[in-house]
């Protein structure tokens, strides 16, 4: 059984570990926040005072980390990559820039360190079910050393490319994901002002030609759905800023590459305003707001 050092203990990342600690791994577990690291370590990971103290020794690091500064704030300006063990496998499963994953794996390459990035789906539902889809992008060796350890924490891993194709995808996936949030957030509103019971409108839409990932696991009308963030304050989740990062980098993606993403751009302005009247932190379901900020 391999051991892991795992750097980046939020809300996915918390339980991507713990769910490698109950498969039976040694885990490592390092985070700037010490209340994190706490609760890994009281379900049986090992503490680690820094990210080079995580990384001695280990066979595979992983880090789920909010954004590309961060990625190359800690492989490459804080030369974590120099602390890895030779031989050791590298998995980064942020959400970043194509570009950033790119150079970062370049750089493990430079130091003879095999890496892959590996974004996933599924929400922090399908991280703590041990459900979550896995992105990859990197040379298909490198994927299946990673594979016993993915599948330990997700059920479907696709291959998408070389280094980067993983981020694409991802990005890809997450326009998507807030056009379609912020549209089920519209179609709900206006039938509740409209006189419909919310969960009425999305049992029909459910089992109708609107039904999306939102309508089935995600509604983000409070008390539709009961172990939903909006049923929960909108705590924890997929916050409304790293939706806005997300759609961040697909509007980049789109000028590199001069496509047209309209609707991308209206959902990224949508967000932004969102996140601006002060709701960053809050699940990006929360979007409902905007249309139905006087609901009970
Ligand atoms: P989060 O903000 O809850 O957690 C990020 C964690 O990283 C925090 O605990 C933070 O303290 C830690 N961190 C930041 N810099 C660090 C450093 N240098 N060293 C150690 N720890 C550090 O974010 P999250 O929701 O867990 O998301 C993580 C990544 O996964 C993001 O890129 C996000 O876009 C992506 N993602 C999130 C979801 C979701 O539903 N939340 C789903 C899919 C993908």
């Amino acid at each position: 059984m391999s051991s892991i050092a795992f750097i980046g203990l939020g809300n996915m990342g918390a339980p991507m570990a713990l769910n490698l600690v109950k498969a039976g791994h040694e885990v490592v577990v390092f985070d700037l926040v010490a209340d994190a690291v706490a609760r890994l370590t009281g379900a049986g990971a090992r503490a680690a005072a820094s990210a080079d103290a995580a990384v001695q020794g280990v066979d595979v690091v992983i880090t789920m980390l909010p954004a590309s500064k961060h990625v190359e704030g800690l492989y490459l300006e804080q030369n974590l990559l120099g602390k890895i063990p030779a031989g050791a496998l590298v998995i980064d499963c942020s959400t970043i820039a194509p570009d950033s994953a790119r150079k970062v794996a370049a750089a493990a390459q430079v130091r003879g360190l095999e890496m892959i990035d590996a974004p996933v789906s599924g929400g922090t539902g399908g991280a703590v079910a041990g459900t979550l889809t896995f992105i990859v992008g990197g040379a298909p060796a490198a994927l299946e050393r990673a594979r016993p350890v993915l599948e330990k924490m997700g059920k479907n891993i696709f291959h998408a490319g070389e280094a980067g194709a993983g981020q694409v995808a991802k990005i890809c996936n997450n326009m998507l994901l807030g056009i379609l949030m912020a549209g089920t957030s519209e179609a709900l509103a206006l039938g509740v002002a409209n006189g419909l019971d919310p969960k009425v409108l999305s049992d029909i839409i459910a089992k109708s030609s609107g039904r999306n990932w939102a309508t089935e696991l995600y509604n983000p009308w409070p008390g539709v759905m009961e172990h939903a963030p909006a049923s929960k304050g909108y705590a924890g989740g997929f916050g409304v800023d790293l939706m806005l990062k997300d759609l961040g980098l697909a509007a980049e993606s789109a000028l590199a590459s001069r496509s047209s993403i309209p609707l991308g751009e209206l959902a990224r302005n949508l967000y932004s305003l969102h996140s601006n009247g002060g709701s960053g932190r809050l699940d990006f379901s929360s979007i409902v707001n905007l249309y139905a900020n006087d609901r009970d």
